[in-house]
């Protein structure tokens, strides 16, 4: 132990790293250790610069025809809104939880972090849904996922954190649901890469349950969205910018 000289005692015990703290109780918030705030800051903000570079690059060099671009305006604009949402949140956690200062400000944080997931899921369908003819089932749906979307703010707005399992339902619904439609696609090449993109986001869900069960759960759930968000963007790059059959004339 330390004496009152600054002396440290050899035979005590160098005081334990904790990497997690116990599981949230029901209606409780999980209390993230240091290690996990660093961790959940750090694995989102190393996503914000390579997606604006990359769609930056996509739009200039890649987009074939306006359409192409203003797609890529949007798909750009939220991934990177995603990842910025998610840092600026979880840095906010990191400086002011612990003393339990600007409550306000981190609620609000918290409900915008959440509600960039609706509009990212939205936008991650639209290029999908727009450059490729859906048969039935899919039709409508370039327009109702931004409903399901909006839908989905408005309702994390009113009950945020209230109904944690609910929630997360309705995130694999609005997640998964729209993809049961794309699979009606006339043209159906690259749907491997955002099945695969869709198994990592699910992979993902799973740790996000997990915070006091397993270190670092939340840190590793933002891996698999980055991991996620990967596949999905290498798709869009591969198999709907550029030429098509239809278009092979750029007008951009
Ligand atoms: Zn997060």
């Amino acid at each position: 132990m330390s004496g009152s000289c600054g002396i440290i005692d050899p035979d005590t015990p160098p005081p334990k790293i904790s990497y997690k703290n116990r599981r949230a109780g029901k209606g409780e918030a999980y209390e993230p250790t240091t290690h996990e705030h660093v961790a959940n800051t750090v694995s989102h903000a190393i996503g914000i610069g390579p997606s604006i570079l990359i769609f930056y690059y996509f739009m200039c060099t890649y987009a074939h025809r306006e359409l192409q671009h203003i797609l890529m305006v949007i798909y750009g604009t939220f991934t990177t809104l995603l990842f910025t949402s998610s840092t600026v949140y979880h840095f906010c956690e990191y400086l002011f939880r612990q003393e339990n200062k600007h409550r306000k400000l981190r609620y609000y944080l918290h409900i915008c972090d959440r509600a960039a997931i609706y509009l990212f899921i939205a936008a991650s369908y639209t290029p999908w849904l727009t450059l490729r003819h859906c048969g039935l089932p899919g039709l409508n749906l370039k327009w109702m996922i931004w409903v399901f979307a909006i839908l989905g703010i408005l309702y994390q707005y009113n009950f945020h954190e209230r109904y944690k399992t609910l929630e997360t339902i309705l995130y694999i619904i609005i997640a998964g649901g729209p993809s049961v439609a794309i699979f009606t696609m006339n043209d159906r090449t690259g749907l491997e890469w955002m099945m695969i993109g869709g198994m990592m986001y699910a992979v993902g869900v799973v740790f996000f349950k997990l915070d006091g069960i397993l270190a670092f759960a939340h840190a590793i759930w933002h891996i698999f969205v980055l991991l996620g968000a990967s596949c999905h963007t290498y798709a869009v790059f591969a198999f709907l910018l550029g030429p098509d059959r239809n278009n092979p004339v750029p007008d951009v």
